[in-house]
């Protein structure tokens, strides 16, 4: 299991109208509190987030995605899904230097 660390950075840029997904062994948890229990409120993630081979992955592990993020209960009382989008950017460095290799070429240009 995927445990949140404090280390974890979340993308927090504008959401777009993606949905987050999960894969089978995240399902179920809030992407912000990891919690199990009263799931509120669908998540949506930035464009970004979504591009390419992104697309369909799970925004906590990076796994295939199998079902919908949701925000819990608490963190949806605590406004934590206005933050921007929750996905978890620094899971891996290789994942973040690919992107910045694609700015670098010019080919996130939509
Ligand atoms: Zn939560
Ligand atoms: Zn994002
Ligand atoms: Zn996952």
């Amino acid at each position: 299991m995927a445990r949140h660390h404090p280390d974890l950075i979340f993308c927090r840029k504008q959401p777009g109208i993606a949905i987050g997904r999960l894969c089978e062994k995240c399902d179920g948890k809030c992407v912000i509190c990891d919690s199990l229990v009263r799931p509120k409120k669908l998540v949506r993630i930035c464009d970004e987030c979504n591009y390419g081979s992104y697309q369909g992955r799970c925004i906590i592990c990076g796994g295939k995605g199998v079902s919908d993020a949701y925000y819990c209960e608490e963190c949806t009382m605590q406004q934590k899904d206005r933050d921007g989008c929750p996905k978890i950017v620094n899971l891996g460095q290789a994942r973040i230097d690919l992107f910045y290799e694609r700015k670098k070429y010019g080919l996130n240009n939509g």
